[in-house]
């Protein structure tokens, strides 16, 4: 189900995981069983929370709604972009031969979030209520 061209564009790969290189690379491997996403669960506390539906879920397409639908949605909202931080990690990696230490690709997973957030938190502010402002 989860191809993942690595070939295209000229970059000769194996299907080995880029990140560990020990293990075939699928989803299931590269973000939810390859170490160094584990790293990355284990660094943003969610791995408490996933770890228990790995085993249950049929899928890798199955364990990603089940989670997204357990989490609360702030936790929702790091969830996707930790699994965001692992992809970007992976490309760096094969595109650019980049490695990086997990906290950073954590830390940048955060301050994207608190990026894309802050127009949210503009339009809501107490001052925009209390005026009765209409936009
Ligand atoms: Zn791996």
């Amino acid at each position: 189900m989860f191809e993942i061209h690595k070939n295209i564009k000229g970059v000769q790969c194996t299907d080995a995981c880029p990140l560990c290189e020990n293990h075939y690379e699928n989803e299931c491997h590269l973000f939810l069983r390859c170490r160094m996403a584990k790293e990355v669960w284990d660094t943003t506390g969610l791995w408490s929370h996933s770890n228990p539906l790995i085993s249950h879920a049929a899928n890798f397409v199955s364990f990603f709604f089940t989670t997204l639908s357990i989490l609360q949605p702030h936790k929702t909202i790091n969830f996707d972009m930790m699994m965001w931080s692992i992809w970007k990690r992976r490309n760096e990696k094969i595109w650019d031969d980049v490695e990086k230490n997990t906290r950073i690709y954590v830390q940048f997973a955060r301050d994207y979030m608190i990026q894309l957030n802050a127009p949210r938190q503009q339009q809501t502010t107490p001052e925009d209520s209390n005026n009765n402002t209409q936009i």
